[in-house]
């Protein structure tokens, strides 16, 4: 699933392109990727003008001249691609904007489109955004939980931007063993997970994300990211601290990837 580091590097490479065009047209193939569903969404945004688009979260946020916003979730398997290429299979919206074409694709369709309005405002059940926030805010977060820091993490009303790949290596980082509970973690132990989380994004951000199978980013291209884990991805093969092996165990549905040793 995409992450900070997969949308923001989307997001970079679309607004140089996008910013202060026109929407000339859109072809919509699947309508049930728009939320509400009773949104005209062509209506909606035809002959707007583009004219920021940023990201909050895992989402990419477009926002149009008449002051009306949309964002776009790409969820487990979404792609927003820039190209001139036919649709690959699964293509549910074509944006024609100036020139360009910006396809939104998503086997899967845990992604979608969300429209906002006028008065919605896109940080709704969003939390403070990893690279901003202070180890006191994660900490008070944090105090409130019981429930096991690997999960804390991926709660979105916790951190924004956070998924399953860099939760995994922040705590690999700062020998956290992802069971321990959220509210019994040391105030060193908050500090230095505040400084990993924002150390593995930076570092993700400057490889332009992980592809581990479908992530791409806006020119179709992989992320380089994957070949630095240090654990998310690497079970069986061993710590590049200590030797051990890499242990993957799964709660609640979700996995997470770490050392018995490093990590107590
Ligand atoms: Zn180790």
């Amino acid at each position: 699933m995409p992450e900070l580091p997969e949308v923001q590097t989307i997001v970079t490479a679309l607004q140089p392109k996008l910013t202060g065009q026109i929407i000339r047209r859109v072809q919509i193939r699947r309508p049930d990727v728009i939320s509400p569903t009773n949104t005209k969404f062509h209506v909606f945004i035809t002959g707007q003008k583009i004219t920021t688009i940023s990201r909050r979260g895992k989402r990419i946020i477009f926002q149009l001249g008449t002051g009306d916003q949309f964002y776009i979730h790409l969820g487990m398997t979404g792609r927003l691609t820039l190209t001139t290429a036919a649709p690959a299979l699964h293509t549910h919206i074509i944006f024609e904007i100036a020139e360009y074409q910006l396809h939104f694709s998503d086997p899967r369709r845990f992604g979608g489109i969300f429209c906002l309005g006028k008065t919605e405002s896109p940080d709704k059940g969003l939390g403070p955004e990893p690279l901003e926030i202070r180890a006191g805010e994660l900490a008070a977060a944090l105090s409130r939980t019981t429930r096991a820091i690997k999960n804390a993490l991926l709660d979105q009303t916790v951190l924004a931007g956070v998924g399953n790949i860099y939760a995994d290596e922040a705590l690999f980082e700062s020998h956290i063993h992802p069971l321990t509970r959220s509210d019994q973690l040391s105030p060193v132990q908050t500090s230095s997970l505040t400084k990993a989380i924002k150390k593995v994004l930076r570092r993700a951000l400057l490889h332009r994300g992980s592809t581990l199978r479908d992530y791409r980013d806006a020119s179709g291209n992989p992320g380089d990211f994957q070949k630095l884990h240090r654990v998310y991805g690497r079970e069986g093969q061993p710590c590049h601290i200590c030797k051990t092996k890499i242990i993957r165990i799964t709660l609640t549905g979700r996995s997470a990837h770490f050392c018995p040793v490093c990590q107590v």
